[in-house]
């Protein structure tokens, strides 16, 4: 396949733009080569400036479960976009998609509109805070919650990717009321908040950790967090950025039944288009400004395209079978996975939950991982030997060891079998590494 315009884009974007690009995870840091150069997409199907053609199963990282352009949420934008971009102020549609997301997440009383993943979480944090009256957090080590500076400890896949282990630019006295313990290991957490329970704002989790590859948490451990966070006074925060809308239209917390505190979204909220939100119990989110004391503000939030293109999106998503046929999409698919990893004796562990999938490349392992220590023992030069094997055959999935993969509506069976035949000779290519 040839990448010439992609490799002389990416020289001039070394240029211009650090490291070529606008996000580090774009870049191949962890599997060698130059980043792609993506110039359009539809469905299921990504080109490059090349013309190449590849089945996409990054989505965006994640929002794109509808895949790429649908008709429906491109009709909404243009026809927004005619009435006017932004206003800074407020608008019928952020009311409808305010409206759809409390009627879809019964946690959700009252939800405030971002621009980001980031955002979000920043701003929960802030509440909670101001809310508590406290200044500590606990996080999981291998979740992501975006890159304000109390976050980014052990902060999962994209600085894995790198090898970093944190960033600098963080002051200690910005991250030194950040607390991080294992994934599903609720007796830390317990042991923790024994000591020091009447200091903590809240435990933030993403409720399936999907920037580690994939951790699913262990039966018990979510309701313990609830119960612990009621015992201590601490607020319960489901990170949602990439479960929210995925995994149902009620999100990871209607698939375990928990209600959090505190809900952050991003992603499929906003069908493409820049946004996050976050919300939860109305007590809570009623002190935020202009009602309450915490400041959270910005000009582009509640964006009239970004709503129009997530109340297009959540309208396809309230389709009765559109989860069903989803689910049925993911799991042949993940049989199809898992016949080629049999058949190779087991050179990697499929992970999957309904249309989120990740290959931990850990041979012989026939048991889930468990936390981020698992998942960092994954191979990742056979991860890169599979990546580019993959990438040469048409299938575009994220350049690291440490990314999960979407399933959408929009790939067909036959892409899908086409994809399984295609990871049965990366997986051959990559058993040689
Ligand atoms: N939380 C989670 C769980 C995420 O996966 C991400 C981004 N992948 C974020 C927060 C940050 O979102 P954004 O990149 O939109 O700032």
């Amino acid at each position: 396949m040839k990448r010439e315009r992609s490799r002389k884009l990416y020289q001039q974007a070394c240029e211009v733009i650090p490291g070529g690009v606008s996000s580090p995870v774009r870049a191949f840091k962890g599997v060698g080569g130059d980043p792609l150069f993506l110039q359009r997409a539809e469905g299921p199907f990504v080109h490059d400036a090349d013309h190449n053609r590849y089945i996409d199963y990054v989505g965006s990282w994640g929002p794109l479960i509808l895949g790429h352009a649908p008709e429906s949420v491109i009709a909404a934008i243009e026809k927004t976009a005619r009435d006017g971009t932004s206003f800074g102020a407020a608008t019928h549609k952020e009311v409808s998609l305010a409206q759809k997301v409390t009627e879809c997440v019964p946690s959700v009383e009252k939800v405030r509109f971002v621009n980001s993943g980031t955002e979000a979480t920043m701003s929960a944090l802030r509440l909670a805070r101001g809310f508590t009256g406290r200044d500590r957090l606990i996080k999981f080590s291998g979740c992501y919650h975006g890159h304000a500076d109390a976050f980014l400890s052990d902060a999962g896949s994209g600085v894995a990717t790198l090898g970093i282990p944190g960033s600098a630019g963080v002051p200690a006295g910005a991250a030194q009321d950040t607390i991080t313990l294992p994934y599903n290991d609720l007796e830390s957490v317990e042991a923790t908040l024994q000591t020091i329970g009447d200091t903590v704002a809240a435990i933030i989790i993403e409720p399936v950790a999907c920037n580690m590859g994939m951790v699913l948490p262990q039966e018990g451990f979510l309701p313990g967090l609830r119960k612990l966070c009621d015992q201590h006074g601490a607020l319960l925060i489901f990170d949602e950025v990439i479960t929210g809308f995925r995994l149902g239209l009620g999100g990871a917390q209607c698939h375990f039944d928990i209600k959090p505190d505190l809900t952050t979204f991003g992603k499929i909220i906003g069908g493409g288009l820049p946004v996050g939100a976050y919300g939860g119990r109305a007590d809570i989110m009623d002190t935020i400004a202009p009602t309450g004391p915490v400041y959270q503000a910005g000009t582009l939030s509640g964006n009239p395209l970004a709503m129009a293109a997530g109340l297009a999106t959540l309208e396809e998503l309230s389709a009765p079978d559109f989860y069903p046929s989803l689910e049925k999409k993911a799991s042949s698919f993940a049989a199809g996975i898992n016949e080629a990893l049999e058949a190779r004796n087991d050179p990697a562990y499929l992970n999957r939950i309904g249309s989120i999938f990740y290959l931990w490349f850990k041979p012989g392992q026939t048991t889930p991982p468990m936390n981020y220590e698992d998942i960092k023992t994954a191979n990742s030069e056979r991860f890169a030997t599979y990546f580019s094997s993959l990438l040469n055959q048409g299938v575009w999935i994220a350049p690291s060891a440490f990314e999960v993969g979407f399933v959408s509506s929009a790939h067909t069976q036959s892409l899908l079998d086409a994809t399984v035949t295609a990871i049965g000779k990366a997986l051959d290519a990559a058993a040689g590494v």
